[in-house]
């Protein structure tokens, strides 16, 4: 699962970057809707909007179960 942290200083990098439009503006960060997210299977090696955030404000959380 890949979310965005509350470091995010909405700067939109990973917005236009994400293959699945699963990136949009929140109430006060950016959101990942987890429903289009695909962890970039399919399209890149690294989740997209992890490699190009700026200030490490992606986190990729191991799914438990
Ligand atoms: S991991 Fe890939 S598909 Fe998921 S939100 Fe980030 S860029 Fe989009
Ligand atoms: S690239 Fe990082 S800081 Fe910029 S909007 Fe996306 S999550 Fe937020």
């Amino acid at each position: 699962m890949i979310v965005i942290n509350d470091g995010c200083i909405n700067c939109d990098v990973c917005e236009p970057e994400c293959p699945t439009e699963a990136i949009s503006m929140g109430d006060s960060i950016y959101e990942i809707n987890q429903d289009k997210c695909v962890e970039c299977e399919g399209y890149y090696d690294t989740p997209n909007c992890y490699a190009v955030c700026p200030v490490e404000a992606v986190d990729i959380l191991q799914d438990k179960g």
